[in-house]
């Protein structure tokens, strides 16, 4: 009866499949993946805010779906777009929030003494963006190069006193730089791993870049916390996977590489901090961490299908609520701001379809983003002294693992008695208080 692409079709009409979950190589151990984990629909990509001139231009949507192989638990998105199509021009600067400059200073004390680094030793960053960590070490006299595929944040590393190499990480880079006998005492890949189109081989490459007794930290956003928490807007374009802290292991391992600590932080909603070595070093030897966070993992079912479709749900579920808050909020006559443009704003506002029908504007501290609009919703975006000028009824916390820190600078907002909203994990509304701008105080349309 059908012919051509008729299996799909047939499957589409009886609601059996989706031509979306036929399935794809699992970016590390190449098995099919169709497990759908979360779907958030067509959306631009994250960082490509728009300039009034290209308001009026077509934009390109891609599917944004994030699906788990069932064989290595790696949470992934299929290939939809190519790596050189987002990170020639990054919009990142990641010295624009005080936290994470706090993070990069305290990060580098620490790994310093932990290792014992000093003027002989080599640090090699990967994806060092601005420079906003190796400056650190700079400082400390410690020898330093970055690697930044993003041409205008290596430009302001450089700018910094960070020498900065213009190229994308991998094997066959690593192994340039062992020829010339550049290894490294520490590699460092903080929030990177995430980006990395070829996981395989950028591993590898981390691998040959090591020194016999070198040590290689990594950070990235804990999938454990992401589902936790909710954190469905960290997915994007731009983050190909997401890891448990067992799927990262058992990566690193297949490169000969032990992970032989890791330390949970507070960053991006709840990170982790992995430490490897060479499989063949003797030392140091793995700590109890590593167990006991693996044991963690697998009470929580990381290895098994049931948490993973619990939360595409839980995720429309956290749109009616959002979308149920500001409807009620903009029938009652309130205006409504954002605070911050950061690349989870937009999966964010995309996802649930907010524009400026209920956000007028958004503010940012990065003056790269001034004057542009966000990707998909065309929402304004301007310098935060914009909030006082208008004084919005809300403030929409957009990077809401900053949301301490954005109520603690915001205090003027207390003048005209703004309530600061946070839209993840659930819609929960603070203030206005008299005396501390953080208490919650969770009212109206989504408090629950
Ligand atoms: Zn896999």
């Amino acid at each position: 009866m059908l012919s051509g692409g008729a299996p799909v079709l047939q499957q589409l009409l009886e609601g059996e499949a989706r031509p979306s979950s036929l399935g794809h190589p699992c970016r590390f151990c190449a098995a099919p993946v169709s497990t759908v984990v979360c779907d958030l629909g067509m959306s631009p990509l994250c960082e490509s805010f728009l300039t009034v001139g290209q308001l009026n231009q077509v934009e390109s949507f891609y599917p944004l779906r994030a699906d788990v192989c069932e064989q290595c638990w790696l949470v992934q998105l299929e290939r939809y777009v190519t790596p050189e199509e987002i990170f020639t021009e990054y919009a990142y600067f990641s010295s624009y929030s005080d936290s994470w400059v706090r993070h990069a200073r305290d990060y580098t004390e620490m790994v310093i003494e932990r290792l014992g680094l000093g003027g002989d030793s080599l640090v090699v960053e990967l994806a060092s963006n601005d420079g906003y960590l190796l400056q650190h070490f700079v400082a400390r006299r410690v020898p330093v190069l970055g690697i930044e595929p993003a041409l205008n944040v290596a430009t302001a590393a450089e700018e910094r006193g960070v020498p900065t190499m213009t190229r994308f990480f991998g094997e066959e880079m690593a192994s340039d730089l062992a020829a010339e006998g550049r290894q490294a005492d520490l590699v460092i890949a903080n929030n990177v791993l995430a980006q990395v189109p070829d996981l395989n081989s950028f591993v590898a490459g981390i691998k040959l870049l090591l020194k016999p007794g070198g040590v290689v930290t990594v950070e990235f956003p804990h999938l454990l916390r992401l589902m936790e928490g909710n954190q469905f807007d960290t997915i994007y374009h731009e983050h190909f996977s997401y890891f448990s802290f067992s799927t990262a292991r058992r990566i690193f391992a297949r490169h000969g590489i032990t992970l032989f600590d890791v330390e949970e932080l507070p960053t991006h909603g709840g990170s982790l901090r992995i430490y490897g070595r060479h499989a063949t070093a003797e030392e140091p030897p793995v700590g109890e961490r590593v167990e006991r966070l693996l044991a963690r993992e697998a009470a929580a079912g990381l290895e098994t299908p049931a948490p993973y479709r619990a939360f595409g749900e839980q995720v429309i579920e956290t749109k009616r609520k959002l979308l149920a808050f500001l409807i009620r909020a903009k029938r009652e006559g309130a205006s409504i701001a954002g605070y911050g443009a950061p690349g989870k704003g937009n999966t964010l506002l995309n996802f649930c379809g907010i524009r400026t029908d209920f956000l007028d504007y958004t503010v940012d501290r990065n003056p790269y983003k001034h004057g542009r609009f966000t990707p998909g919703t065309h929402i304004p975006i301007y310098p935060p002294s914009r909030l006082a000028e208008t004084r919005p009824d809300y403030i929409l916390i957009l990077p809401w693992n900053l949301k301490d820190e954005i109520m603690a600078q915001l205090t003027d907002a207390l003048d005209w008695e703004a309530r600061f909203v946070v839209p993840i994990p659930e819609v929960t509304v603070y203030g206005p208080a008299p005396t501390s701008g953080a208490s919650p105080a969770r009212q109206g349309g989504g408090g629950r």
